[in-house]
């Protein structure tokens, strides 16, 4: 189990807008994560010796801006407070970024957070989707949040999400958030989880958006930074990994407690982030304790704990048994194939076909071609 790599804080459920696509229940409470519940999170995680040296605090599952700068100023000393000496960890925001201020740019900077904007594209595919609670478009907002990034020399990302109408114009994608300046690019497939059941991606062809990746991929080459796209680099690194032999790692999501989530109530749980907060038929919820009153001994004791890491390793083993990708890939997403197979243990999801399989078939097409031109040479920036 473990070690911890990330530590997941609901800072609020609170969130100001109400994108189409949104799988969070609980957006309308405004409420704050208690600094008693940081400090006992963070206390017995130490106590439990589940921290290495280092890992990465992930302020998440709501509008993370909407707890407002002196929380986070707060939270970052508790967590100080309560950790050894030779330990550290970073802070990660995953912000709409309408939020964002001069003021807030300075916080980031102060406590080296690591920023993350969620933008779709341009305001033909952004504002079809993230809306604001009126029903407006956010784009406008979001831009004016992004620059307040640039005035203040404050690195970020973006993230993307990939519905039916974005397949179709990777061009105009790409181009509109390189123009943003960010430090590289990610997307997320809209996925069917929580209370999003469907998907517009289901209507896509894995062609439709392999050729999607395929021209980000090109794009990307052609300006010179072959993995400006977060999915690019994580195939490389997956495809060199394979071809190095280096040992298998289970990914995060399937290891038990390399990821902990915690709720703004102090609830608990592992695995996919998005597990917590979520009903199911058989294990009623996905939470294992809550840490005002108990800790990581009684969730290493839990039935349901149990149940679930073993459906979840099953679910790793049925992959190796049967999918080619499996060396690139490492078993997907628990959380995906819960919610779209029925099962944890089972193993294709139409997320890892249109994220994993795609992918990794763009990058491995290319690295073909490349080979067989005799110009390898093209791969030494990715290796480097
Ligand atoms: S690509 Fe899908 S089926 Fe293959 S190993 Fe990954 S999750 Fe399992």
């Amino acid at each position: 189990m473990g070690p911890l790599k990330l530590l997941i804080l609901q800072a609020t459920p609170f969130c100001n807008l109400a994108c189409t696509y949104c799988y969070l229940p609980d957006k309308s409470i405004k409420k704050r994560l208690a600094m008693e519940v940081i400090e006992k999170s963070v206390q017995k995680i130490v106590q439990a010796g589940l921290i290495d040296r280092e890992f990465s605090v992930v302020w998440h599952a709501g509008e993370p801006l909407a707890a407002g700068i002196k929380f986070y100023r707060a939270a970052d000393a508790i967590i100080r407070q309560n950790l050894p000496e030779g330990i550290s960890f970073k802070h990660c925001i995953q912000t709409n970024g309408t939020l964002i201020t001069p003021e807030w740019c300075d916080l980031f900077k102060e406590l080296n957070v690591h920023v993350g904007v969620s933008v779709d594209g341009p305001a033909f595919i952004n504002d079809a989707y993230r809306l604001d609670k009126t029903g407006k478009g956010t784009l406008e907002r979001v831009i004016a949040g992004v620059q307040h990034l640039r005035d203040k020399d404050v690195s970020f990302h973006t993230i993307s999400v990939v519905t039916k109408d974005a397949v179709k114009v990777p061009d105009a994608i790409f181009h509109f958030l390189h123009s943003l300046g960010p430090d590289d690019i990610a997307f997320n497939v809209e996925e069917i989880e929580g209370v999003h059941d469907t998907s517009s991606i289901s209507s896509v062809t894995a062609d439709e958006l392999g050729a999607f990746m395929k021209r980000l991929y090109e794009l990307s080459f052609a300006m010179g930074s072959p993995n400006f796209v977060r999915e690019i680099r994580n195939a490389h690194h997956a495809v060199m990994g394979s071809v190095m032999n280096l040992p298998f790692t289970l990914p995060m999501e399937s290891n038990p407690l390399a990821i902990i989530n915690v709720d703004i109530d102090g609830n608990f749980s592992s695995f996919s982030p998005e597990l917590l907060g979520m009903k199911h038929d058989q294990f009623g919820d996905f939470v294992f304790g809550n840490f005002l009153t108990s800790g990581i001994e009684e969730l290493k004791e839990s039935a349901k704990f149990k149940e679930i890491a073993t459906q979840i390793i099953d679910g790793v083993k049925k992959c190796e048994a049967e999918c080619d990708y499996f060396h690139f890939c490492g078993g997907g997403s628990p959380s995906n194939k819960l919610y779209e197979n029925g099962s944890f243990n089972s193993a294709e999801t139409m997320h890892c076909r249109m994220t994993k399989k795609v992918v990794t078939d763009v990058v491995l097409q290319r690295m073909e071609a490349m080979i067989e031109h005799d110009i390898p040479a093209e791969y030494a920036s990715i290796l480097a």
